[in-house]
């Protein structure tokens, strides 16, 4: 279910909110939480990903300045201003994904079936909703709630902003 062509991203830890926006709109996104700057640059250019960053030091290195890495330095403490730049910087699309990727580490999730996650889901869940999700690496499942909906009003609003 990933997107085909789409910018793959690592996102720094000062910038760590970001993760999860850019996952819900199923933008591949690695969460960096090192402290090494060079593994940040070495991952992202290993896997080809864009980077996102307050740190203007990664944004002095020679495969950024020359062009080979890209990079976006992020001006904003607010991370409603953060996703506005990066939407356009790279003038992504402004679609909700939200069944594409785990929003906490970044897998693929995988259909499930309603009789396979009725032990795992809250009844009232069950009653009322038909699509499932799970992820492969920390197993939670993932249907269309209120904390979608809240997800999505908010990504909106602030793209209209
Ligand atoms: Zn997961």
């Amino acid at each position: 279910m990933g997107l085909i062509n789409a910018p793959k991203f690592i996102v720094d830890h000062n910038v760590g909110k970001l993760a999860k926006w850019l996952r819900i709109m199923g933008y591949d996104t690695r969460f960096f939480n090192g402290t090494d700057d060079a593994d940040l640059v070495a991952t992202a250019l290993a896997e080809g990903r864009v980077i996102l960053t307050r740190d203007t030091q990664i944004m002095k290195r020679g495969v950024i300045t020359s062009g080979r890495l890209k990079a976006i330095l992020i001006q904003s403490d607010e991370p409603e201003q953060q996703m506005r730049q990066v939407i356009d910087r790279l003038n992504l699309d402004c679609q909700i994904r939200p069944f594409a990727l785990c929003l906490e580490c970044n897998q693929p999730l995988q259909e499930r079936s309603k009789q396979q996650v009725e032990d795992l889901v809250p009844p009232y869940v069950f009653q009322t909703q038909s699509q499932y999700m799970e992820c492969p690496a920390c197993h939670r499942i993932y249907w269309r709630g209120t904390h979608w909906q809240a997800m999505t009003k908010r990504l909106k609003q602030f793209m209209e902003g």
